[in-house]
């Protein structure tokens, strides 16, 4: 992991993912107030609901896709306004193994991914059309 040689350069990230992680009798309300005030405020692609386990993924969440412009305000306003709720932030590279399981960080409770089902090679996954149109400053 970059003990010798150069350092991994910035320009790997091609964009960014928060994965809003609920419980689907517990927290889906709380998930839901979240997902409305992201929406209201931030330029980014809000996903599926995936109310049953998809993927690596632990336990029932969406994603939040960003470009890497808007990490800077989202991610410190995700700290503030998580709740109860589990968030992944992860870096989208070329290794998306990599990116889920060495490289991200966590807000909330940390849970568990499934390295297993990542691959360790793919297309790097450029930033989407965002499908917000926020109004209210962050
Ligand atoms: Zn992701």
């Amino acid at each position: 992991m970059g003990e010798t040689g150069a350092p991994r350069r910035y320009g790997e990230i091609a964009s960014f993912h928060a994965h809003i992680y609920y419980d689907p009798l517990a927290t889906r309300g709380e998930a839901e107030q979240l997902r409305q005030w992201i929406g209201e405020r931030f330029s980014v692609t809000l996903g599926r609901w995936h109310d049953v386990k998809v993927g690596p993924h632990h336990q029932a969440m969406y994603q939040v896709a960003f470009a890497k412009e808007v990490f800077a305000e989202l991610v410190p306003w995700l700290m503030l306004n998580h709740g109860s709720l589990s968030v992944l932030v992860h870096p989208n590279t070329t290794n998306p193994r990599r990116d889920h399981l060495a490289d991200p960080l966590w807000i909330g409770q940390p849970l568990g991914v499934h390295g297993d089902e990542l691959p360790e090679q793919a297309e790097r996954e450029e930033p989407l059309q965002p499908n917000t149109q926020p109004t209210l400053r962050p």
